[in-house]
């Protein structure tokens, strides 16, 4: 399915499912190695992580645990916009090593919001693995260390990843079609 319609937008598939599993395979071997002996905690973030870090994880073979936070946002009392908080904590992080595990890193707004979080529950070191990276967008200084795919600045869907809630489930990765 090289092209693909999501409620009234169409998409063209840019990463076939095939090379996501092979590159998330490579990506499993390089933390084992650096994480060899020790024990760690990888944190998904929902919604569009679910499927990168279920098949992330099965592929790591260290002392590992597994937990999902997600991204709410409310509406600020003082300010006009949305804000946002991560939710859903309930694993004991404190002095751990922790992997971040993003479907997509774009400005990197999220990722400081979770390294903060991280901070504050007094982890020992923070890593952080996405599948998508776009670094023409990243305005941050906190580094990606883990990347499954550099794309550029535009919108993809598929892999976890939504149009409107939709298109999570297709097996590539897609691009919105001018
Ligand atoms: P950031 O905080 O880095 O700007 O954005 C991260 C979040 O924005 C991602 O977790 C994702 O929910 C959303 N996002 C950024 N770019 C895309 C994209 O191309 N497609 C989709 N579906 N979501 C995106």
């Amino acid at each position: 399915m090289r092209e693909t319609v999501i409620l009234d937008k169409k998409f063209r598939e840019m990463i076939p499912g095939e090379d996501i599993s092979k590159r998330i395979g490579e990506m499993a071997a390089e933390i084992n190695r650096d994480y060899k002996g020790k024990d760690v905690v990888f944190l998904g973030i929902l919604n569009g992580a679910f499927l990168f870090a279920a098949d992330l994880f099965k592929k790591i073979d260290l002392k590992a645990r597994i937990s999902f936070v997600k991204l709410a946002s409310y509406q600020g009392t003082r300010s006009s916009g949305s804000v946002k908080e991560l939710i859903g904590w309930n694993e004991d992080i404190k002095g751990m090593e922790v992997i971040v595990l993003e479907d997509i890193v774009d400005t990197g707004h999220t990722l400081e919001l979770i390294v903060g979080e991280l901070k504050i529950r007094k982890v020992t070191g923070v890593k952080i693995a996405t599948l998508l990276f776009k670094p023409d967008a990243y305005k941050k200084k906190i580094p990606v260390d883990y990347v499954g795919f550099r794309i550029p600045n535009d919108f993809v869907v598929g892999y976890g990843l939504d149009y409107d809630g939709y298109g999570r489930n297709l097996p590539s990765v897609y691009t919105l079609m001018e």
